[in-house]
């Protein structure tokens, strides 16, 4: 392998096949340092609990910082790579990074434009960030807001990504949520947020099999960045989108149904409510269990599944078990609040 050399300070990580290179000290971590030199390592939550960020250390050794509490097993001969640091210089096995590194994330000031409570406990923001800060993202993906003790809270774009630098936020007021509640009670159109990003891998896979979208409450966020970005591929991939909540009211982008048919054209939905009232007539229970009723079997379909990171691991195993999805082929982003 010839790797692509970068500089810098640490230790080397090269990325097998493809032999994209870059540095990281022994504090970093080692999706910390991919990302800021651009290399796009699968992750999502960024705290250990999702295992997204499983990759096989082919050669070199790594410590790990503790294990989050809810962290699922490293399989053998694997690391963690965002609570990993190199020990040694490391080979990495991970056949979907491309030798030349991308988009680099940036920190920036962003502006709200507008804060609509769309239902009793959601609301939709929308922001801008200045075009010459250099953020973009593709669509999936998240970005954190930096909070002045210096925590941070991460939030889905929901659109697709636009050239005058608008994204726009789903956020569920979560009880005794302390950003969460500040968005919903007092946020202003004008306020400044300090955002990093773009972070995440979550996005569409080009291909032809059918996909089916499961989300859960703003797990919608992500989702509907991608019916904005990839509508017509969805449709042509017949993509039926599950969105469960507890209540009708909770389906806070539905309160016309044919105008969102209009608007998704190809794409079905199938709204699914844990806890209908009498006069219902769609679909109840689990949002994960209703897919299987739909679909027993998988074996040919893709899965994105975004939100409740209960229903997203419950969905993950029962579909990549009983249905036979074949695990290369469910894609998540779970919504993991850090503490
Ligand atoms: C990749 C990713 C994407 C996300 N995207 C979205 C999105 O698009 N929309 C969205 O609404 N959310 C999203 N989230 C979740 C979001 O980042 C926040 O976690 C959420 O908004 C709660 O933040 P908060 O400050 O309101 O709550 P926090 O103050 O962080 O508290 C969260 C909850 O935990 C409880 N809690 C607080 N501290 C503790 C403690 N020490 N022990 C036990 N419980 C505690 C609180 O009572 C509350 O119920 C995403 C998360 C991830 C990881």
């Amino acid at each position: 392998m010839e790797p692509q050399a970068i500089s810098g300070p640490g230790f080397s990580i090269t990325l097998s096949p493809h032999g994209g290179r870059f540095s990281c000290s022994t504090e970093q971590t080692v999706l910390d340092a991919a990302i800021a030199a651009g290399f796009w390592l699968p992750h999502s939550c960024r705290n250990g609990t999702c295992g997204s960020c499983h990759l096989p250390v082919l050669e070199g050794t790594v410590r790990h910082d503790p294990a989050a509490q809810y962290a699922p097993a490293l399989p053998e001969g694997q690391c963690r790579s965002c609570q990993a640091h190199p020990v040694t210089d490391l080979v990495l096995g991970a056949p979907g990074v491309p030798r030349e590194a991308g988009r680099r994330i940036v920190t920036t000031g962003a502006k709200v434009l507008d804060v609509q409570r769309t239902s009793r406990d959601v609301a939709v923001v929308r922001l801008r960030v200045p075009p010459q800060s250099g953020f973009g993202f593709t669509p999936g993906q998240y970005v954190d807001v930096l909070l002045k003790d210096g925590s941070r809270r991460s939030y889905s774009m929901a659109n697709a990504p636009d050239p005058d630098g608008h994204i726009e936020w789903h956020v569920r007021r979560m009880h005794g949520g302390r950003f969460s509640c500040h968005v919903y009670d007092q946020l202003k159109p004008g306020a400044m947020l300090r955002i990093e990003g773009p972070f995440g891998a979550f996005g569409l896979h080009p291909g032809d099999a059918p996909v089916v979208l499961i989300a859960t409450g703003t797990g919608y966020a992500p989702i509907a960045a991608l019916l904005q970005a990839h509508g017509p591929e969805l449709a042509r991939r017949r993509a039926v989108l599950y969105w469960g909540a507890r209540a009708l009211e909770d389906l806070y982008a539905l309160d016309d149904p044919d105008a969102w048919q209009a608007r998704h054209p190809g794409v079905r939905l199938v709204p699914v409510l844990s806890e209908p009232d009498a006069s219902w007539q769609g679909r109840s229970g689990f949002v994960h269990e209703v897919v299987l009723a739909d679909h027993p079997d998988l074996s040919g379909h893709e899965v994105y599944a975004c939100g409740n990171p209960l229903m997203v691991e419950a969905a993950r195993a029962r579909f990549t078990g009983t249905a036979q999805l074949p695990a290369t082929r469910f894609h998540a982003d779970a919504f993991i609040a850090r503490h």
